[in-house]
């Protein structure tokens, strides 16, 4: 099969990462849809960039216009019922006793993809693109290779029909999903990321930095600012 004929859906949260691999999917498949999720999450200014970023995008190259499908935003309270996490409510972001930040959300990459799974197969949608990198993140086991390789035959036999799990930046650290924006779409793309994505966990939109906006002190900024540090020092030695 090739690429041109199979159709992906995207979960894209209006982040740094699903913004990158949205504009991947853009540069590879004739028809893209996006996919979200409203789960209370604390930092809901990055659900409020989604429509502003996808409207971005279509105006950053003309066949990037053409590809870009419907959008598909699901209510998943059913998460929030589950228990607290620093990620939904007012806790103090700090490491637990077994190695996980408390920022980990259990299950939440599984029921994502499987709604996105089950969405996909009423759109008639084959591939699913997602923003897991193992690299250079928090260390979340539902954001690992394996467990997205899992999920891709459980998915795949649960609906009977062959799905794909792309994940762009697995193998990427900060600094590398950096370079790839800028080789996907040059200085525009760096630009639209650094000034409409969102990634902060306590939602601050106050200050713009060279990269981006948020508080600069929670693991998210931190990783995001420093990962734009090192492509910037990447970038005057090449
Ligand atoms: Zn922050």
């Amino acid at each position: 099969m090739s690429t041109a004929s199979r159709r992906p859906l995207v979960l894209f949260s209006g982040g740094q990462d699903s913004t990158t691999c949205l504009a991947w999917a853009l540069a590879r498949y004739d028809h893209v849809e996006t996919i979200g999720f409203d789960y209370g999450q604390r930092h809901r200014a990055e659900l409020d960039c989604r429509l502003t970023l996808r409207q971005r995008l279509t105006g950053l190259q003309p066949a990037w216009a053409r590809r870009l499908g419907d959008d598909h935003l699901l209510d998943v309270d059913v998460l929030g019922q589950l228990g607290a996490s620093a990620m939904t409510d007012e806790i103090a972001i700090a490491m637990q006793a077994d190695g996980l930040p408390n920022t980990f959300v259990p299950g939440r990459n599984l029921l994502f993809f499987t709604l996105a799974a089950a969405l996909a197969y009423r759109r008639g949608l084959d591939v699913l693109v997602g923003g897991m990198s193992q690299t250079d993140y928090s260390g979340y086991p539902d954001c690992r290779d394996n467990t997205l390789k899992a999920l891709q035959v459980a998915l795949s036999l649960g609906i009977d029909r062959p799905l794909t799990l792309e994940a762009p930046l697995m193998w990427l650290d900060k600094a590398a999903t950096w370079k790839l924006a800028h080789t996907l779409g040059g200085d525009a793309l760096v630009d639209l990321v650094r000034e409409q994505t969102h990634t902060c966990y306590l939602n601050h939109r106050h200050t713009l930095h060279a990269w981006g906006y948020g508080c600069g002190e929670c693991p998210a900024c931190t990783l995001r600012a420093q990962g734009h540090q090192a492509w910037m020092a990447q970038r005057r030695r090449d």
